[in-house]
């Protein structure tokens, strides 16, 4: 290690696997092969053979083992793949005192890598490793879920180590850590649910992990032990310890244990589909601990185990909340389907809604409406993340761990919405379901002193938990727990169903208006003949009435006369009645005869007809500019004009009547009949438009029988518009109303 100054920005380039020394409980020998010449030994194999370090250098390894341990090792293991695959052999007798030793020989880069620890390190834990690992492995098995699998997995490392404290790491897709599971002495503060930021697991330490399943370091404090020499002579390079179990830690981390008053610690990788999926890391405060090989050999089992587990357990834990996602998926669609729409049905039923994905709020926006359930932003924030969104995003689905990200306006209800799940369903109106999501948990229980507080040192600033917690914080607080892939495509089926009821519900309804219009057209169709067939027999009525008080008037007193007389104008109203059915009806039943109409022209002439009851009642009419030309059946046209006017004149009581014909100009004109007369009371603006219905008298106001309204509305919607009402009461009244030939026939206005 060169002597830059290390802080934790450059420590990613710290050369980690060549540290050029060794810890100090065991030795290291490289060899060279097949000659088996020693190349390089840690400083200590001095005292351990008995003579000065550079005396070993340029011995065989023939020279420095028993014979029967070389002959082993010669036939039995040399020729197997030991590349980068340490071995644990059995025990070695080494040196003059035949002193026992663990040994992990592999290969590296040509070189061959000896091992050796010393059995006799005081605090082994006797096991019996291969019973234990068995019950462990099924107990292991059992775990219904990703947590309860890891926190089995800490409590069985810690019993075969017996390590104070033992916890499983997991890192979140940007390289973050969070202590995910742990088993720990009882009166140890709890790591569990604590964050590291990325930086604290720099990245070479992480491509070694994935290389190098295992890491132990014995004693924090003991100082290194180095190789001699530095540099190996058959490579020209230092000896690279990538898989040196031996191999000493960076200064760096050395001074962050020291921080958290950790003197012995073991992590060991775990693995998924070749991605470094977390650690388990296991630290121990008062006294070094050592680990015996066997129970190393146990931990680095289990981890693989729990590598080799972990994609089936995540797959199970997911295949679980799938399932879940899908039975409410299934109800909400029962339930919309039941009701009038879906977004009534979804807010029938608050608590399925918003607990169908694991959010802590829901909204329903729907064009200008907006609906809230649980914890959301309100309603004009949620209206800017909507605007956001349709700026923003194209996609029907769209989900994010940051809403500020694509709205700055959302940042301060971060608390409980930092993430956000939005589902498109139209892309004319702005029709949205947003699920949100809170802030992961930033809170760690900090009571009590966890570590010591150094916290700026010869390395930097910020070596301790509490620092780094913080760190992580300013880094990634904010976001919301990711949203899974299996919450994303749960998102896009429920939006595949929703779709699919709109159009049903469309569809049924296009439907109904179809059946409507037929009924109407029968029932038209009725009216026609009833009222035709009708017609005759009132004829006889009538004329045997007339008949009656010509030539037996006489005959009849005063009273019966008077009789015949009623019964002579009620067959009179009588067939003004039919009349009207009939007309109606006709307009109903038969085919309009479209073409120009010059509304200007058509005007002048209905007003000409109506001149003499213009003049009678001294009717001010006033006119605007000229109407336009529009597409239409011209009679037809000129019988909305003829009742809107002459309503206009009747239905007034002012001394100086006005009328006024106009029309306001846009993209489809809208006319106006306009007079100061007595108006209509809001309550009457549907009832007056339906048949035979007067709001007076029947000989009021000139009388009437209560059908040109409704031929009107039935005329001007034929002709594709719409009629509606403006009045004061006592003060006047204005029908408006639009025509709109083109969009009825589906001609566009250059064909027409
Ligand atoms: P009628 O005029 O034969 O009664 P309508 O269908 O033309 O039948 O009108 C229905 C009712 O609407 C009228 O009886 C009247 O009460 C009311 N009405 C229609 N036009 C006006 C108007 N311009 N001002 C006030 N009331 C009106």
């Amino acid at each position: 290690m060169n002597n830059e100054k290390i802080d934790l920005t450059n420590c990613d380039r710290e050369p980690i696997h060549i540290p050029g020394s060794i810890q100090p409980h065991g030795v290291v020998l490289a060899i060279a092969e097949p000659s088996l010449k020693i190349l390089q030994v840690s400083e200590n194999a001095a005292e351990l053979f008995g003579c000065a370090a550079a005396d070993l250098l340029d011995e065989t390894l023939e020279k420095l083992l028993a014979p029967e341990d070389v002959e082993y090792l010669k036939s039995q293991i040399l020729p197997k793949n030991l590349e980068a695959s340490p071995r644990y052999l059995p025990t070695f007798r080494i040196g003059s005192e035949k002193r026992e030793f663990e040994v992990i020989v592999h290969r590296y880069e040509g070189l061959l890598i000896l091992e050796l620890e010393e059995n006799s390190i005081s605090s082994a834990v006797p096991l019996e490793i291969y019973a234990s690992l068995k019950s462990t492995l099924s107990q292991l098995e059992e775990a219904s879920n990703v947590k309860e699998f890891c926190r089995r997995a800490a409590e069985e490392v810690r019993a075969f180590t017996n390590f104070d404290r033992v916890m499983i790491y997991r890192f979140a897709g940007d390289a973050s850590g969070e202590v995910f599971a742990e088993s720990k002495r009882d009166d140890l503060e709890a790591f569990l649910g604590m964050h590291y930021p990325a930086a604290d697991i720099p990245q070479q330490a992480r491509a070694l992990y994935i290389k190098s399943w295992l890491r132990f370091k014995v004693d924090n404090e003991a100082a290194p032990v180095a190789l001699v020499p530095q540099i190996n002579p058959q490579t020209g390079k230092p000896l690279d310890m990538s898989y040196a179990v031996l191999r000493s830690m960076s200064p760096v981390h050395t001074e962050y244990l020291r921080n958290m008053g950790v003197r012995s610690t073991m992590s060991i990788s775990i693995i998924k589909d070749g991605e470094l999926w977390g650690l388990v890391a296991c630290h121990h405060y008062a006294a070094p601990r050592y680990v015996a090989h066997d129970a190393r050999m146990a931990c680095e089992l289990l981890a693989h185990f729990l590598s080799l587990q972990m994609s089936a357990k995540e797959a199970m834990e997911d295949g679980e909340y799938t399932l879940r996602l899908n039975t409410r998926h299934a109800e909400l669609v029962e339930i919309m389907l039941e009701s009038e729409d879906f977004a009534q049905g979804l807010m029938k039923e608050e608590s399925r809604f918003l607990n169908w994905i694991d959010a802590d709020g829901v909204a329903l926006v729907t064009g200008d409406e907006i609906n809230l359930l649980g914890k959301t932003p309100n309603a004009e924030i949620v209206r800017k993340i909507t605007g956001c969104l349709t700026e923003q995003v194209a996609d029907e689905i769209f989900a994010t761990d940051n809403l500020a990200d694509i709205c700055a306006d959302a940042a301060d209800c971060k608390e409980y919405a930092a993430g956000l799940l939005a589902m498109r369903l139209s892309i004319y109106a702005p029709t949205y379901l947003l699920w949100f999501r809170p802030e992961i948990s930033q809170r760690v229980n900090w009571a009590g002193e966890p570590t010591k507080l150094t916290e700026s040192s010869e390395f930097g600033e910020r070596l301790t938990p509490r620092k780094s917690f913080d760190l992580w914080v300013e880094q990634v607080g904010g976001k919301s727990a990711p949203w899974k892939n299996c919450e994303l495509e749960a998102s896009a089926n429920l939006r595949r169903s929703i779709m699919e009821i709109v159009v049903r519900k469309a569809e049924a309804l296009a439907k109904l208006n179809a059946e409507l219009e037929h009924s109407n057209i029968e029932l038209d169709s009725f009216a026609y003949i009833a009222s035709h067939d009708l017609k005759e027999p009132l004829r006889g009525i009538h004329n045997f009435s007339h008949f009656l008080i010509e030539g037996y008037a006489d005959k009849l007193e005063a009273d019966g006369q008077e009789k015949l007389q009623t019964l002579m104008r009620l067959t009179q109203r009588m067939e003004s009645l039919i009349e009207s059915l009939l007309q109606y009806s006709r307009i109903g039943r038969t085919q309009l005869t479209v073409s120009e109409v010059n509304l200007n022209n058509l005007l002048g002439e209905t007003l000409e007809m109506m001149q003499t009851r213009i003049s009678e009642t001294d009717v001010e009419i006033r006119l605007g500019k000229n109407l336009p030309t529009v597409s239409g059946d011209e009679v037809l046209l000129r019988e909305v004009f003829t009742n809107l006017i002459t309503n206009a004149v009747k239905y007034n009581d002012k001394p100086k009547r006005w009328v006024e014909v106009g029309f306001v100009e846009g993209e489809m004109p809208t006319f106006f009949v306009r007079d100061n007369g007595i108006g209509i009371p809001e309550k009457n603006y549907e009832s007056i438009f339906r048949i035979f219905k007067r709001l007076h008298g029947r000989e009021a106001f000139g009388g009437g029988v209560g059908a040109g309204l409704t031929i009107t509305k039935k005329i001007v919607e034929r002709h594709g518009g719409q009629i509606r009402i403006e009045s004061v009461p006592q003060e006047g009244t204005t029908f408006y109303f639009t025509l709109n030939m083109e969009a009825q026939t589906g001609k566009s206005a250059n064909e027409a």
